[in-house]
């Protein structure tokens, strides 16, 4: 668990590799179920899969519609079910707090809301149905909506624009209601509708870009906001701190010295916080 662009990702390989068991990885985040929009919404390459299979990333299709907590739920415990079946180990990963608590709670009720709710229904209940060992990998605010900020640009130079603009060349974009909130859709909707005026539309396209990465920031912000009242609601959290290694990244960007801070400061504290659970 946690925000977005903390390392979920690379954590949830670099476990499944390093835990002793075979292990295959589900997708938690809503955005990164559908087909598309690979760039914008950062879903881990091919090769940075590095071999371990991933369930619900970009099967769904957009035009199908948004999925229910309660979908969710009922797909990924399919999930669950199947790579157990296997003898493997399940390994959830993604930013959908509100899908992790559907899919991992003893009984869901579909119509609660444990994150904005306060009716008898909406409190966090601690009973999971099944055992569970739980890592946040948590980064000091500051220092990840700096880095955030940065991984916008990155993603506007590695092809976001160009993504944006088949999605919105295609008549059928109004009907892929599925990817219709994902950030940089909203943000860039009016940029992709108008022609022209070429000074208008440059500031147009630099408020969008700005919008996003506002907008990546205040969800980064929520997702840590709801993974905190899963702590208080008695979920048993392990934090991991990796605040050292995005400070390392925003400071150098050598990739070796990052990568030790990384093994040191979140792949061995996990590994062993994982090791103990599978033991016990
Ligand atoms: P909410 O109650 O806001 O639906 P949630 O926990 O159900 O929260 P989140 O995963 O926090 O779901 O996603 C909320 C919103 O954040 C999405 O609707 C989308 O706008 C944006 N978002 C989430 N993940 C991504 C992503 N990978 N790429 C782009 N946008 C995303």
């Amino acid at each position: 668990m946690g925000a977005t662009g903390c390392g979920k990702s690379k954590l949830s390989v670099d476990l499944s590799i390093a835990c002793g068991y075979e292990a295959e990885i589900i997708n938690s985040d809503k955005m990164q179920l559908y087909r598309g929009l690979d760039i914008s919404t950062n879903k881990i390459s091919i090769p940075e899969r590095r071999g371990v299979r991933h369930h619900l990333l970009g099967d769904l299709d957009p035009a199908d519609g948004e999925l229910t907590p309660a979908d969710f739920r009922d797909l990924a415990g399919a999930a669950v079910a199947d790579i157990a079946s296997r003898g493997k180990l399940p390994v959830v990963v993604g930013g959908s707090n509100s899908f992790i608590y559907s899919l991992l709670v003893d009984r869901f009720h579909p119509g609660s809301d444990v994150f904005y709710g306060s009716g008898p229904e909406d409190r966090v209940s601690p009973q999971l149905r099944y055992d569970c060992c739980f890592l946040w990998i948590d980064v000091a605010f500051p220092v990840l909506c700096d880095y955030l900020c940065r991984r916008v640009d990155e993603m506007v130079e590695t092809g976001m624009m160009e993504e944006m603009a088949d999605f919105y060349s295609s008549e059928s974009w109004p009907g892929r209601t599925g990817l219709l909130k994902s950030i940089g859709v909203p943000e860039l909707e009016w940029y992709y509708k108008m022609g022209g005026w070429d000074t208008v539309r440059r500031s147009v396209y630099e408020d969008a870009v700005r919008k996003i990465k506002e907008n990546t920031c205040r969800l980064a912000e929520r997702q840590v906001g709801k993974i905190m009242r899963l702590k208080s609601g008695g979920w048993d959290l392990h934090r991991v701190d990796s605040t050292d290694v995005f400070r390392e990244r925003l400071r150098a960007e050598d990739e070796a010295e990052e990568e030790e801070v990384w093994e040191k400061e979140v792949m061995d504290p996990s590994v062993k916080i994982v090791k103990q659970f599978l033991q016990e």
